[in-house]
């Protein structure tokens, strides 16, 4: 089931958002839609029972070097450029004619509740929309900064969705939301109903200390131990090339100073984002 989801979905996040929804786990949901793929993907949804509502508008992704970017511009559905659709997904037509009105009206907080997320949550994304929006849209920073600590349930490891794998769709409010820790179990739970392999990937790969930058990439640290403030590692996923991806392949463990600080190989960095998830 979440092969083939994932060959016509393109990507695992979105065939899982796809699993959630047919599995009543999730009340509706929000996906990008490539144009040229428009057709399959609206046949089997058809197919599937579900309902979906298309935006009006088409959206350009931004930072095309990037793997994975949350930033976009919107343009005319006649645009001749070739973009994306915003298409909204549920068991109940009205839900996605409702959720892309309030999309359109720019009510946040009501569209994060309609989908399912956590009020809190829809609240702190609402929030900050505005000056997140003129920069990534990215809130994993801002919701680091609204967490204590640096140690968290993996359950809410959104880093990884630069890897194309999290169990939220949504950014929680804090990596100690209870809410979406709950959501995030629920999750795992449908997907290990399906595919208990799949489901100790998602597993392994939530599990692990993540270095977070606004310009230098995200990082998930394998194989890790803490010992004391001393953070060892064993292999790095990241998200591109820089200076900072070089020092961490070449470093065996990163010292903590606390989850804004960290110091590498002699260096101490700040403004980073450091999370440990188990
Ligand atoms: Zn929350």
């Amino acid at each position: 089931m979440l092969h083939s989801l994932r060959k016509i979905f393109g990507s695992n996040i979105k065939a899982l958002e796809i699993l959630y929804i047919l599995e009543g786990v999730k009340p509706a949901g929000r996906i990008m839609v490539k144009e040229d793929d428009k057709e399959g993907i609206f046949s089997f949804l058809e197919d599937k029972g579900l309902s979906f509502s298309v935006s009006d508008f088409k959206v350009i992704k931004q930072d095309k070097e990037k793997p994975y970017s949350d930033k976009a511009i919107k343009v005319p559905i006649d645009s001749d450029k070739k973009g994306y659709f915003f298409v909204y997904i549920s068991k109940d037509k009205e839900k996605t004619t409702e959720a892309k009105r309030l999309e359109g009206e720019g009510k946040h907080e009501e569209l994060g509740v309609l989908l399912g997320y956590p009020r809190c949550c829809s609240v702190f994304f609402s929030d900050h929309f505005e000056e997140e929006s003129r920069k990534d849209n990215d809130y994993t920073l801002r919701a680091l900064g609204k967490s204590e600590g640096f140690e968290f349930p993996f359950f809410s490891n959104i880093a990884a969705r630069h890897f194309d794998l999290s169990l939220l769709s949504h950014f929680p409010c804090s990596f100690n939301c209870e809410k979406s820790v709950e959501i995030a179990e629920n999750h795992l739970e449908v997907v290990e109903r399906y595919d208990k392999e799949i489901a100790e990937i998602i597993r392994g790969m939530l599990k692990g200390a993540v270095v977070y930058t606004e310009n230098e990439g995200v990082f998930l640290l394998r194989q890790c131990k803490l010992e004391h403030n001393r953070l060892y590692y064993k292999g790095v996923m990241g998200t591109g090339s820089s200076q900072l991806a070089e020092m961490l392949k070449n470093a065996e463990y990163i010292d903590i100073m606390n989850k804004n600080r960290i110091r590498l190989d002699g260096l101490e960095m700040k403004n980073v984002g450091f999370m440990l998830f188990s």
